[in-house]
């Protein structure tokens, strides 16, 4: 079978297509004939070598596929299920063995394409709006890189709990997809200083959430756009990582709480990654969760993909289609 590896970390040109064989089921797993592939931020940084992982490496953990066999103790997957998945490594194939734990059931209603454009990104903007910093009707959110595949599911999110979201993007087209999805206001970051254009809107009050994907780049603006006692939620590092950071400044800013979540820590328990599976597909299917395909690569265009979503040129979700 065909699958996208590497065998040394770096740059898009470590990415290799490779023929290799079909990999067995052992106890516990279950074998899925992948359909189509979520290509994610947290596959570049595996490349990279910023998360370590034995090599060679199938790079991808998302992806979504009909099951074709069972290993032994299977009990809750058979073979014809529609299935999804999003933290198990080795998605960039043609076929993928995933733990019995780490799969999703795929509605009937919902689309391959569909599973794999939302389950990592649309459970993130799940547990952010959620859990992390359960938004009410009375918060004011503001979040970064509003036009990108995390960026148009956690708007949408925000704006159905009735917030008021404030969003930044780089251009006037992703401006535009940005308002789309329900955006109140939005701040060309690259043209504008995001931090005083936030404090006009709030009024000088500032925000109660701001949900920050960027890090290096965005983050100290971040905090000085919070009122008191809210909350940055540091998600993502899609500008660099954020250097060393003294705590006195959350009490200077008005005793600030600072977060940095991971989706692999809010879906640790069965319950809690099927209910936010089934949040996210039931948003869905009733049609409140409107997915952007920006584009649909071969596996072998798997380095191209990532290079595009690195490049800062797309918006919504790229996949990889086997
Ligand atoms: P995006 O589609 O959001 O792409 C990244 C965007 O970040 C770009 O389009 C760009 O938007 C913005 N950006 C700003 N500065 C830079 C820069 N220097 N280089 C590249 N991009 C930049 O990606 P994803 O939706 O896949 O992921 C968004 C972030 O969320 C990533 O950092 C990812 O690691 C993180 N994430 C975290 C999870 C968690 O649980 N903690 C789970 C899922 C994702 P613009 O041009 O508008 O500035």
């Amino acid at each position: 079978m065909k699958a996208v590896q590497i065998t040394k970390t770096g740059g898009p040109e470590t990415v290799c297509l490779v023929d290799i064989d079909r990999p067995m089921p052992a106890a516990g797993q279950v074998l899925v004939e992948v359909k189509a592939i979520g290509v994610n931020f947290i596959d570049i940084y595996y490349r990279e070598g910023v998360y370590p992982a034995p090599l060679p490496l199938t790079l991808g953990q998302e992806a979504a596929g009909m099951v074709v066999e069972v290993g032994a103790n299977v009990g809750r997957f058979h073979v014809g299920d529609r299935v999804a998945w999003c933290t198990s490594l080795g998605a960039y194939a043609e076929f993928a063995v995933v733990p019995e734990a780490a799969l999703v059931a795929v509605p009937a209603t919902v689309t391959f394409e569909q599973a794999a454009a939302s389950l990592l990104q649309g459970m993130t903007a799940q547990y952010l709006t959620t859990s992390t910093f359960a938004l009410k009707a009375s918060d004011t959110a503001l979040l970064h890189a509003g036009a990108g595949g995390v960026g148009l599911l956690l708007t949408q999110m925000a704006v159905e709990a009735g917030a008021h979201v404030i969003s930044t993007v780089s251009t006037p087209e992703k401006a535009k997809l940005a308002r789309e999805a329900g955006a109140h206001d939005v701040i060309l970051y690259s043209q504008k200083d995001f931090e005083p254009a936030v404090k006009k809107i709030t009024g000088g009050r500032g925000v109660d959430v701001v949900y920050d994907s960027v890090g290096r780049e965005t983050f100290e603006r971040s905090l000085r756009c919070l009122r008191h006692r809210g909350m940055l939620v540091l998600f993502g590092a899609s500008s660099g990582s954020v250097p060393p950071f003294d705590l006195i400044q959350l009490s200077r800013g008005g005793s600030l709480f600072l977060t940095r979540p991971s989706l692999a820590h809010y879906v640790e328990s069965r319950e809690e990654l099927e209910a936010r599976s089934a949040d996210v597909f039931q948003r869905v299917e009733r049609g409140t969760l409107k997915l952007r395909i920006h584009q649909s690569f071969p596996l072998a265009e798997a380095a191209k993909a990532q290079e595009a979503l690195q490049s800062r040129a797309t918006t919504g979700k790229l996949l990889l289609v086997p």
